[in-house]
């Protein structure tokens, strides 16, 4: 076996006393692993604890919510997703109304931001009325795909279930939109589409490196050997091969890298280039400048990532310089743009004051601030979350269908939300 280097100088874990560390089960299938075969790298510490298919985290529970963990920009306010869904239209008539799309979403937690997106489709059931849509959900885990199901799907069109298909469940949505769900994203349909990852990138797994004066060493979690059943992080003795997803010119002295990350964008971006559509991503992160990001939370509090592996959410900044670099070549990207700005250019202003006209109930409308304030004020989510979007070349270069009107405006002021958004 390598021998390891303590590490735990450089990261926020190992301080809680033992009763704070009880012995969960998954904390006893990591040990036993590692007694096994040796320390593990953060990545696949990451996987087994989030997505391990009998104990992982995301697998059996419903973590997200006030009861919950933690709470997302859907769960928060419909008008998060209605915006999203306007993006989305807006798109599709900026590329000429193709007659039928499919809409993916990866990690779609609850389901409420699909239904506040299909929800603005009905509503604009009469600019839509000649399209062909479809919903197709990528989601590993068997208790929020009930989840979702239960708010998407018509109970009366009963769901057909093959676990050992790639399309796991069908479905037809409550407005008559066929449904399908899928563990990857390479087994959705290939075909013109609008892609959706909000906090679904910053699940995935990272390598973590700390520049030494030998060069990069990878940080690997061990059993602690001054106390049972504890976990401590240590650094490897030589270099490791995720170590060729460093930049060679990269200047921090920590690192995260994400290669799931990087295959998904590929993905992503083989399809758009191929089949057109969009893909738009929105997730905490930043654009290729912090460092040490791997966090936990339980119960709406930071949580040792060490310390009762399976009852936490674990999570990494996004780094969207890492994502762009992924993209490039084969679609165009725009931004990371702030959360904030992005809504803003949405016109997240004009939604709210229609909502709050529509109610007199002050309890709604308390609400409606209230999640308003939550999503844009800098010091909340406003900042911290950014949006990212992949788009086919020529959706920039002013393709066929904005040659003529608009051949002259810079190539952002086409795009809604990253630039003011203008109804043609
Ligand atoms: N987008 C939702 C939920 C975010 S939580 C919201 O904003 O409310 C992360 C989601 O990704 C969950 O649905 C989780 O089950 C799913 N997930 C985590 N890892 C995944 C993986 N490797 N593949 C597919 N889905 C995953």
């Amino acid at each position: 076996m390598l021998r390891f280097i303590t590490g735990g100088k450089y990261f926020s874990s190992g301080n809680e006393p033992a009763e704070n560390n009880p012995v969960t089960p998954m904390l006893r299938h990591l040990i036993y692993k590692i007694k096994s075969t040796g320390p593990i790298t953060v990545a696949e510490y990451m996987k087994e604890v989030l997505t391990n298919p009998a104990k992982g985290y995301y697998v059996y529970r419903d973590m997200l919510g006030e009861q919950g963990d933690f709470i997302t920009s859907p769960e928060i306010s419909q008008i998060f997703g209605e915006l999203l869904g306007i993006w989305f239209i807006s798109e599709w008539m900026a590329t000429g109304k193709s007659t039928a799309f499919q809409l993916v979403e990866l990690g779609p937690g609850r389901g409420t931001l699909v239904g506040d997106i299909l929800r603005v489709f009905t509503q604009l059931g009469s600019v839509l009325k000649n399209c062909d849509i479809s919903v197709h959900l990528v989601e590993v885990s068997q208790k929020l795909s009930e989840i979702q199901a239960l708010t998407l799907t018509e109970e009366k069109v009963p769901l057909e279930r093959n676990a050992g298909s790639p399309v796991y469940m069908k479905g037809v949505t409550k407005s008559g939109i066929p449904i399908s769900w899928y563990r990857h994203l390479h087994d959705v349909p290939k075909g013109y589409s609008f892609y959706l990852a909000h906090e679904f990138f910053d699940v995935l797994p990272v390598h973590k490196f700390q520049k030494t004066p030998q060069g990069w060493r990878e940080v690997f979690i061990d059993i602690d050997p001054q106390v049972s059943d504890k976990l401590r992080f240590v650094l490897a003795p030589s270099a490791t091969p995720a170590e060729a997803f460093i930049q060679h010119d990269e200047t921090r002295d920590h690192v995260e890298v994400c290669p799931d990350a990087g295959v998904i964008i590929e993905e992503l971006s083989q399809r758009i280039a191929l089949t057109g559509g969009a893909a738009l991503v929105a997730d905490y992160g930043h654009d290729g400048t912090k460092t040490d990001t791997f966090r936990g939370f339980c119960g709406h509090k930071l949580h040792d990532v060490l310390i009762a592996p399976g009852t936490a959410d674990l999570t990494a900044d996004v780094d969207f310089s890492y994502l762009r670099r992924m993209a490039q070549g084969k679609v165009a990207s725009l931004g990371p743009i702030k959360q904030h700005t992005f809504l803003k250019n949405m016109g997240i202003d004009v939604r709210l004051k229609v909502l709050l006209d529509k109610s007199n109930e002050p309890s709604v409308r308390q609400q409606l601030l209230q999640g308003y304030d939550m999503l844009m004020n800098p010091k909340k989510m406003g900042e911290r979350f950014n949006f990212f979007a992949l788009l086919p070349h020529e959706r920039l270069e002013g393709g066929r269908h904005q040659r003529n009107a608009r051949q002259s405006k810079p190539f952002a002021s086409l795009v809604a939300g990253f630039s003011e958004l203008a109804w043609q």
